[in-house]
């Protein structure tokens, strides 16, 4: 059995009298790609906040790695290796796509308390910068204003900028939302190629995304996982078809 990456463990998120996460368990196996859906309301914004510490919850925990990490700040969940695109960090829009890799990258390598002398010579910050631009597929664009980059650019400028602190899980929250099927295309590969060395936890709409991309598929319904499953066995499962599904994914 492959040991879990995450474990989220009776967690709970009340807004006033509402449950947005109602004693809620999930696990992420170390290495697998697994996608959280379920229909608008679910909890899932919710339950992302909580796990990349933008939210407190207000019961339960959320171990990582084996440590408890429920009451830990956000930069710290980072730094060990918990990254979520899309709102961790933010694009320079003023800079090229080259000089905000090598800032995240900076970013990371900066934490040592030697302030004096720079953690990584620069050299190395610009290679490391380069690859991650290669990985992301804005290799030719490095010298392009972020900003003036297209919208499917920008979010996968986003990815790289998560990856730049070397997570070991990736939140990734709705990563097609806004785009063009052009755009969601060179998206798709890219989270492929990812989960061959990390895990990925994607909150995602887009169905056909989901199944293609998901070695797991977790269905959320008023705050609650009502089935986790390969995305087989969530297409055939009665009581998702009836809570969400319905036809959706029969065709
Ligand atoms: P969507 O797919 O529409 O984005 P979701 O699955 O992400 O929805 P959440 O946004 O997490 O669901 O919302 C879960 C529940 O909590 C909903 O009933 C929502 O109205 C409520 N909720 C979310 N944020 C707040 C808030 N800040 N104040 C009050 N209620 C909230």
């Amino acid at each position: 059995m492959t040991a879990p990456l995450l474990e989220l463990r009776g967690l709970v998120r009340r807004y006033g009298g509402i449950l947005a996460t109602d004693h809620l368990d999930l696990t992420v196996i170390e290495g697998e790609t697994h996608a959280i859906i379920g229909p608008n309301g679910a909890g899932k914004t919710t339950l992302i906040q909580q796990i990349s510490g933008g939210l407190s919850p207000d019961e339960g925990n959320i171990i990582f790695q084996g440590k408890d990490i429920t009451h830990l700040p956000m930069n710290q969940r980072v730094h060990r290796g918990l990254a979520r695109s899309y709102q961790i960090t933010n694009i320079f829009r003023q800079c090229t796509v080259l000089d905000n890799l090598a800032l995240a990258v900076q970013a990371r390598s900066g934490s040592s308390m030697r302030f004096w002398r720079p953690a990584m010579s620069e050299s190395r910050v610009i290679d490391e910068a380069r690859a991650l631009a290669d990985k992301i597929g804005l290799g030719g664009r490095l010298d392009t204003l972020s900003g003036n980059l297209a919208h499917g650019e920008q979010r996968l400028l986003e990815v790289g900028l998560a990856l730049a602190t070397r997570p070991r899980l990736l939140l990734l929250d709705e990563p097609m939302a806004g785009m063009g099927p052009k755009e969601s295309r060179s998206l798709m590969p890219l989270v492929q190629s990812l989960s061959e060395e990390l895990s990925v936890l994607l909150v995602e709409h887009d169905m056909e995304t989901v199944f293609q991309l998901a070695d797991r598929i977790s269905v959320l319904v008023s705050g609650r996982v009502i089935a986790t499953g390969t995305p087989d066995e969530i297409r055939h499962n009665a009581e998702v078809r009836k809570a969400y599904l319905g036809d959706e994914v029969s065709a």
